[in-house]
């Protein structure tokens, strides 16, 4: 068998700017050891995020040319309509700034005060808007998603036991939609198989609820089914894709993961009168139905990167780009999360530094050092992230403190994953020096990770 290799070619290069160690220490002190603070100029390579931060194609910059700007009734707009109602088989699309934006709009609808929305482990702002809403998010994951060691094929699977439960226990009154996250961010990407959509369909039907995907990586998760899934191998992306979307009522949508552009979001919907009722909304909060927050060029280039993103080519060298990364961190002995998931690698920073203590934020400490070793930014999923309990105001401590590495679509090629793996490989080599992380010095009462600032606790041999 051959080596995948990317498929496509570099045709316009942005500069990565090389640093020293010695820069890098002057720069993280300066931004009080928060890795959001840093300039990007800082960065050599960016894990941060897999938001926005892909690469479009020729065909995508070309679409941007000749975008529609027109205020009501963009060309652009339809082009976009067009793809998502052919690739989800929802008729009506309400386009949107980004993804919690359409959680906005289409929640504005749904959710009221003392609602209860079962899902798998919602990612932060569609529990943020149904928070905000004075009603409650019920995560119904299956247990082995929150066991690194465990295998499952479809960690991000809905345990149907705990989804039954929630409908036994507040009855169908009090539950507007049930949201199944596609992959599964808030547990590493990981995916849900056709079979439990099929399942959380009938469940829906059986107590006459609606079922609505938040689908930021539909294309990933529809990778996953069709070489994980049994039945599914010899079935097209698009297939697969066209069967998920049947087993829900709606999605929101972030464009910024699978529609592989900078900004944007979108709601599509089966029903007219759902949708109806969102487009007042849309209007408020966002704008006209067809831009609602989006330029004509945005639109036109999501068209056409939404084609793109459910292609074979393309998400197989996506998936295992992120999966040749994991390897070879497994081949060093490092511990990551398995199976690896569709747009990240997770380390398990407890098990890579056993002696600093979680009270030092040990997650924050290894992404510090991977830093400081080689200018690669990633980020924390642990202690910084979890905040503190509102009532106590007390640390929480997550049963896993992770290191994310998040790969961007089509921005770096195979050298960078082994630059990366290689960095990693020198603190694991030296990880019994590591013995102390850092402490607080500044933080906002919410929301810390983003603007918290940290000091050295001491004793780090460098
Ligand atoms: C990014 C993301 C969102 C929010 O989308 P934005 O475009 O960042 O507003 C919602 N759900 C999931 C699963 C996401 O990954």
């Amino acid at each position: 068998m051959l080596p995948y290799a990317e498929p496509y070619r570099i045709k316009m290069i942005e500069p990565m700017i090389p640093s020293e160690r010695s820069q890098r220490e002057q720069w993280i002190g300066d931004a009080r050891y928060n890795l959001f603070k840093l300039k990007s100029q800082q960065v050599f390579i960016d894990l941060l995020t897999d938001s926005g931060t892909g690469a479009m194609s020729q065909e995508q910059w070309s679409a941007m040319m000749s975008g529609d700007e027109s205020y009501a009734g963009s060309r652009s707009f339809e082009a976009m309509k067009e793809t998502v109602s052919e690739l989800t088989g929802y008729p009506h699309v309400l386009p949107t700034h980004q993804g919690r934006a359409a959680e906005n709009v289409l929640f504005s609808v749904l959710v009221k005060q003392g609602d209860v929305v079962p899902g798998n482990a919602h990612f932060d702002t569609t529990k943020g808007h149904i928070e905000f809403r004075k009603a409650k998010a019920v995560d119904c994951t299956v247990d082995e998603a929150h066991d690194t060691s465990a295998y499952h094929p479809f960690k991000g699977n809905l345990d149907m036991k705990k989804l039954e439960n929630v409908f036994q226990t507040h009855g169908k009154d009090r539950i507007p939609l049930i949201m199944v996250t596609l992959t599964c961010n808030s547990i590493g990407g990981q995916p849900v198989s056709l079979e439990n959509l099929k399942a959380v369909r009938e469940l829906a039907d059986r107590y006459g609820a609606t079922v609505i995907f938040d689908a930021a990586r539909f294309a990933e998760n529809a990778y996953f089914i069709k070489t994980r899934e049994e039945g599914y191998a010899d079935r097209s992306i698009r297939e697969i894709v066209l069967e998920m979307f049947s087993c829900a009522d709606g999605m929101t949508m972030s464009s910024k993961k699978d529609g592989i552009v900078n900004i944007g979001g979108f709601i599509a919907l089966n029903s007219e009168s759902l949708y109806r009722e969102a487009s007042m909304f849309n209007i408020l909060f966002e704008g006209y139905l067809t831009y609602g927050g989006m330029t004509g060029r945005d639109m036109a280039a999501l068209a056409q990167g939404l084609k793109e993103a459910t292609s074979w080519n393309y998400l197989e060298s996506r998936v295992r780009q992120v999966a040749y990364l994991g390897e070879q961190l497994k081949s060093k002995g490092i511990p990551v999360q398995e199976p690896f998931g569709g747009h990240a690698i997770f380390v398990d920073a407890k098990r890579f530094l056993p002696d600093v203590p979680v009270e030092e934020y040990v997650a924050q400490t290894l992404a510090l050092e991977l830093y400081l070793e080689s200018g690669v930014r990633a980020v924390e999923i642990g202690t910084l992230l979890a905040d503190r309990d509102p009532e106590t105001r007390e640390n929480r401590h997550p049963s896993l403190e992770m290191v994310r590495l998040t790969i961007p679509r089509r921005v770096y090629t195979r050298n960078h994953m082994d630059y990366v793996a290689a960095a990693l490989g020198n603190i694991f080599d030296r990880r019994s020096l590591i013995t102390s992380g850092y402490r607080i010095t500044y933080e906002p009462p919410l929301m810390r990770h983003f603007t918290v600032e940290l000091e050295k606790v001491g004793g780090n041999v460098q």
